[in-house]
């Protein structure tokens, strides 16, 4: 059984705690609100008046907050962590900030002695009550093999993302593609209830397509990650495509914020001499134009 501090028990806090005590654990809980703390009780963990008393004694202090001042804050304000914290312990920040917010943290924390990984989760409030999220953590492997048992009680994946500030950074990048998505998603619908189609067929239609099946397991891997850019379906064809569903908008009166944006990438292929390569070559040419960077960051 390990002492866990828990803060920030809100929509995704609250069931991550009750799934660490129901995997054995002593979770001291405690949020700015009373009745999260009330809850955590009743979840059958224990209460404390502020972070530094939910950190003392502790062996793992997990933060679960909105974001990377409200993380700096617990830690370092009057009443934070580090005013109680052993240095044996091990800071678990699961909340979902900027990388740079990340960093600072980290160094801070180095500076007094304490540990840190970031293991933000992907995946659902649903998936933090039924303890199936998944975990991307980031740190010295050694500390993520540490505080591995507890990350399990909370999710059935944990990833070892490669370093320090790696689970961060990968949340992010996680995030990009599924809130984007999601307006891309709004927008296609709209447009084809707007043009008279039915919206189950449209969704069935494209669960069927690389619309739906997403091009990181469909086209990606046949083409351009295997570095062949020889035209299973052309960048000229897609643009032309495009080209259609922006005019077909413009015609119904329904605007696409994200339409516009790819349309001008796809010609940006096309004029790079790109126009009869796969249309996954997309990727290609922006490594081509990033490549120094990528290289530095390796
Ligand atoms: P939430 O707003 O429901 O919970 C945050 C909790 O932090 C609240 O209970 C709030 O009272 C508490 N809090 C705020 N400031 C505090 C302070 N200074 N001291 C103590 N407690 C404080 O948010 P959530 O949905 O649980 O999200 C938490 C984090 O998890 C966010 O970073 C979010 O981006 C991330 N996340 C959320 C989801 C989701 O589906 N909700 C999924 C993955 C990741």
């Amino acid at each position: 059984m390990a002492n866990v501090a828990f803060i920030g028990l809100g929509t995704m806090g609250l069931a991550m705690a009750r799934n660490i005590i129901e995997g054995g654990h002593r979770v001291v809980g405690y949020d700015m609100s009373g009745d999260a703390v009330a809850d955590h009780v009743s979840n059958g963990g224990i209460a404390a008046k502020s972070s530094s008393e939910a950190a003392d004694g502790a062996e793992f202090v997990i933060t679960m907050l909105p974001n990377g001042e409200i993380v700096k804050s617990v830690l370092f304000d009057a009443a934070g962590v580090v005013e109680t914290i052993n240095s044996s312990s091990l800071v678990i920040d699961m909340s979902t900030i900027h990388p740079s917010d990340t960093d600072e943290i980290r160094n801070a924390l180095s500076l007094k002695n304490i540990s840190m990984i970031d293991a933000p989760v992907g995946r659902t409030s649903q998936h933090a009550r039924t303890g199936n999220l998944l975990i991307m953590a980031g740190g010295d492997g050694a500390d993520i093999e540490k505080a591995r048992p507890v990350l399990q009680c909370m999710g059935d994946t944990v990833l070892d993302c490669g370093g320090p500030g790696t689970g961060s950074r990968m949340k992010i990048i996680n995030n990009l593609m599924s809130t984007v998505l999601n307006v891309l998603s709004a927008e296609v619908l709209t447009l084809a209830e707007t043009t008279g189609l039915d919206r189950n067929l449209a969704i069935d239609v494209m669960n069927g397509t690389t619309a739906g099946m997403g091009h990181l397991s469909t086209t990606y891997p046949a083409k351009v990650l295997k570095d062949d850019l020889s035209p299973d379906f052309m960048i000229d064809l897609a643009k032309k495509d495009l080209g259609i569903a922006i005019a077909m908008s413009e015609q119904l009166g329904v605007p696409l914020a994200l339409a516009g944006e790819a349309m001008s990438v796809y010609s940006d292929a096309h004029a790079d001499g790109r126009g009869t390569q796969d249309w996954t070559a997309i990727y290609a040419m922006l490594r081509e134009k990033y490549s120094s960077l990528m290289a530095a960051a390796k």
